[in-house]
């Protein structure tokens, strides 16, 4: 391909991921910023394919033809609660190849560096391999958190900060020999190094207990994204570095955003050892708790003038959206005013409920954010929490030394009745009770929430 040709391809790359993002940013238009996504991503595929630079078609296609069949059959297969894990995979993924390609630019035979060319592309190999080792393995121990096979507790090692302290340290003389190495004699360092930032990876993630991860996802996904910029650098391609730096910095926004939706400071998540995921340090939770039928639910429900459901995980994993939706219609039909209350916590990723519910068709402008709706509880005749825990949980506000102290939580037992669909009195995400199940307007409807949600809605006359 000529050169300007390419190089107009990778401009028009670059604006279909910026459009791309900034159509994400709403429900209405998410479907057409990820059109834009895949389009960007395709053209920077086939520009680079039919780039100058690229001549091994015959390893390339086969392995392009391979990724694009795996990705292909994940992507139909996986369910939407399993996305998270999908999403920290992807982003070892993308550390992997940081690594790799710092590896084989170290050492392609082809690459000759002279003074301070070479100096900018050994820092740039180093940083890449670095970054992208400690995504990789970090990645790793996220997807083990979110899926439940690592314990959501966290690691909290005696002078934990220290040995960070001293894996940096390290790697910062270990670079200074790579960078005065000759030829490839520099070989041994980087891989004391990548070993080191492997570690750290796998011990800055295993610090962070259950009630941060949601921080980390982010924090990986902005990782993920400097890693593919320093890639770009080693490999001269601008559309990389762009692309790296998109999503590197809208990584690190999200991650803020998901630290102040969560009252915590970027750092103390960083630096780990919040969260329990296991047994608690908070008051123990005491007293009686009062279950409700389904049927009973339905007559509360067809009795109300406004009700507010808050979707949480359990909505996700027993896929009831598509019946809350149906209620949802029955009961505006019969002119009752119902919303939904979104946390920006909920669920397993950023925007989880609001892809389900704009999946289940339920119409956007009656989907508010925490800070729209909090203080319209106590107007509310009732509240259905349908597979929440973490994000109703009262003892963020009432008990200091609860793991989730100071965490913004919905108010939900401010309205007149509450009814909790869950399975049993299982903790959520965090690993803490809640002392929502034993308030006095607090209802308990047990059971798989579909199955509920489909008993409700019997009860509901179309
Ligand atoms: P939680 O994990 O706190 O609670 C989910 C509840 O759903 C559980 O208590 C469970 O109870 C119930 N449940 C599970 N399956 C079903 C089912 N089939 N039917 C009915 N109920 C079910 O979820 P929340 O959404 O309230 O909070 C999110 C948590 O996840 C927070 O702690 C957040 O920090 C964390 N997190 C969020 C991320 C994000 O980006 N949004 C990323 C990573 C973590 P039972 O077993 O009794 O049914």
């Amino acid at each position: 391909m000529i050169n300007g040709l390419m190089t107009v391809s990778y401009i028009a790359a670059a604006i279909l991921f910026i459009l791309s993002l900034g159509g994400l940013s709403q429900q209405e238009t998410a479907r057409r910023g990820n059109a834009y996504g895949a389009l960007g991503m395709a053209l920077a595929i086939f520009a680079t394919i039919l780039g100058a630079q690229v001549t091994g078609f015959t390893l390339l296609l086969p392995a392009i033809a391979v990724g694009a069949v795996v990705g292909w059959v994940l992507a139909v297969r996986v369910e939407m609660t399993q996305m998270p894990e999908l999403v920290a995979s992807l982003h070892s993924f993308v550390g992997l190849a940081a690594t790799l390609v710092g590896y084989a630019s170290y050492l392609d035979p082809h690459a000759h560096f002279e003074g301070a060319d070479k100096t900018i592309h050994e820092v740039e190999i180093f940083l890449g391999v670095f970054i992208g080792a400690i995504t990789f393995t970090g990645s790793i121990i996220a997807f083990g958190k979110l899926r439940g096979s690592i314990s959501g507790k966290p690691l909290t090692l005696p002078a934990r900060h220290w040995l960070n302290l001293a894996g940096i340290i390290a790697s910062i003389y270990l670079g200074y020999v790579f960078m005065n190495a000759e030829g490839t004699s520099g070989l041994t360092a980087l891989l004391i190094m990548t070993a080191i930032a492997f570690l750290i990876g796998v011990h800055l993630v295993m610090a962070i207990g259950g009630a941060d991860m949601p921080v980390v996802v982010s924090m990986l996904n902005s990782y993920s994204g400097w890693a593919a910029a320093a890639t770009g650098f080693m490999l001269s391609n601008d559309l990389l570095i762009v692309t790296g730096a998109l999503v590197g910095s809208s990584g690190a926004i999200l991650s803020y955003i998901m630290c102040r939706a969560m009252n915590r400071s970027f750092v103390s998540v960083i630096l780990g050892g919040f969260g329990t995921g296991g047994g608690t340090s908070a008051a123990a939770v005491e007293g009686e708790v009062v279950a409700i039928s389904a049927a009973d639910t339905g007559e509360l429900l067809t009795e109300a003038r406004e009700v507010i459901i808050v979707p949480g995980y359990g909505m996700a994993v027993a896929q009831a959206q598509g019946v809350i939706s149906e209620i949802t219609k029955r009961l505006r039909a019969k002119g009752i005013k119902v919303r939904f209350a979104i946390h920006p916590v909920a669920g397993r990723l950023p925007g989880h409920m609001n892809v389900l519910l704009a999946e289940a068709k339920v119409p956007y402008d009656i989907v508010m954010e925490m800070d729209e709706i909090n203080a319209d509880f106590p107007n509310t005749d009732a509240v259905l929490v349908v597979g929440a825990n973490d994000i109703v949980n009262p003892s963020a506000q009432d008990d200091p030394n609860s793991p989730i102290a100071g965490m913004p939580v919905l108010e939900v037992w401010k309205a007149k009745t509450v009814v909790v669909f869950k399975r049993s009195m299982a903790t959520g995400y965090a690993g803490v009770d809640n002392p929502l199940f034993f308030k006095e307007n607090t209802r308990m409807l047990f059971g798989d929430a579909k199955k509920s949600v489909d008993d409700i809605l019997a009860h509901i006359p179309a």
